[in-house]
């Protein structure tokens, strides 16, 4: 890996971050005129810790990492953005990326004019290894990964992963959504063998969180503490910090249920989408979703529109002509999917 000052935009290494109220004193207890808060309406009133020390402490003993190594964001769709804004000259710098995939980093990209050397997955959806090393240019800061990877469902090979990152010089963000419908296929036990590595998981899936707005990335801890210097100082609120401490707590096992539940159900779901003729293929997903395959993609998803079910039109992205994405539901949802598909014709 390049040295981190040569990775990172010259502004970002100079800059200073904003000191917020709570930054200098960090106690729990006192009597607080230092923010300007309104000493009613509590605990609405107080600024939100900006370093969320205990949310980190709690989810980095349960992920088996240190605190300095987390990042917590809103969603992760903020760390995205920062690792953009942090490494890449606009107009200048490029980033790499894997076609298709997930949406949010074409976006976060052109937001900051940042260009993306799109690589084409091979046609069972892996890693072209070659490729993807040989879009790599001087200006290249960052390569995005995504593993399972949205909307194809599928794991990339680790051994191919591996090879991107060790053969690359800057960033490699693996993002890891979809992880806890892959048991044993994270990089995060790893992340100490990688410098240049950044993995990203959330909240919004497995966990049911998406309303809450949480996610996090894991890299070396000179990595998390640049991110933590350019974020906003109270990037999540009072309820969320809140709300996540609560679930993480008690929700442990119900969220290991519902991944249960949800992996029988993709299968169940893949079975009857199978004997439908108009079905070709069934994608093997590591996900909670399907990628199938139809000759008529848009007809389908208009006839489920229309009976008020939605499900994801994926047949304009590249390498999925004829696709529609379907999210694994309850039990009564799927049900409801498929009775509607049956009557399609
Ligand atoms: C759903 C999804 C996310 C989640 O984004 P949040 O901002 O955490 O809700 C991230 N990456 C991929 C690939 C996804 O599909």
């Amino acid at each position: 890996m390049k040295p981190l000052q040569q990775l990172l935009r010259p502004n970002i290494l100079a800059l200073k971050p904003y000191s917020s109220a709570r930054d200098e004193y960090t106690g729990e207890e006192g009597v607080f005129l230092d923010a300007n808060e309104n000493p009613y309406n509590a605990p609405y009133n107080r600024y939100p810790d900006p370093h969320q020390r205990r949310l980190k402490r709690r989810i980095a003993a349960f992920k088996g990492c240190e605190s300095d190594q987390l990042f917590l964001g809103n969603g992760s769709d903020e760390p995205i953005d920062l690792l953009f804004r942090a490494f890449c000259r606009p107009g200048t710098d490029n980033v790499v990326a894997i076609d298709p995939t997930y949406g949010m980093y074409q976006v976060a990209a052109a937001t900051n004019d940042i260009k993306v050397q799109q690589v084409l997955l091979t046609k069972d959806f892996q890693l072209d290894v070659e490729a993807v090393l040989a879009a790599v240019d001087k200006q290249t800061k960052i390569i995005w990964l995504c593993s399972p990877n949205n909307p194809t469902g599928n794991c990339l090979r680790n051994e191919d992963i591996e090879r991107v990152i060790t053969g690359f010089e800057g960033l490699v963000v693996v993002d890891e959504a979809y992880i806890d419908f892959a048991p044993g296929r994270s990089l995060l036990p790893r992340l100490q063998e990688f410098p240049n590595l950044v993995i990203l998981q959330t909240f919004s899936k497995a966990w049911g969180m998406a309303g809450l707005r949480l996610g996090m990335a894991f890299a070396q801890p000179a990595i998390i503490e640049v991110l933590s210097r350019i974020k906003y100082p109270y990037n999540l609120n009072v309820l969320t910090q809140q709300k996540a401490m609560d679930l993480l707590e008690q929700n442990q096992q119900e969220v290991a249920q519902w991944i249960e539940l949800l992996l029988a159900e993709r299968s169940a779901l893949a079975q009857e989408l199978q004997k439908l003729p108009f079905v070709s293929l069934i994608h093997p997903s590591d996900a909670n979703f399907l990628l199938i395959r139809t000759p008529n993609a848009k007809a389908v998803y208009q006839h489920l529109i229309n009976q008020k079910i939605i499900i994801r039109d994926r047949s304009s992205v590249s390498l999925c002509a004829g696709c529609l994405r379907i999210t694994v539901g309850s039990p009564e949802e799927n049900k409801q999917l498929i009775q509607a598909l049956q009557a399609y014709k």
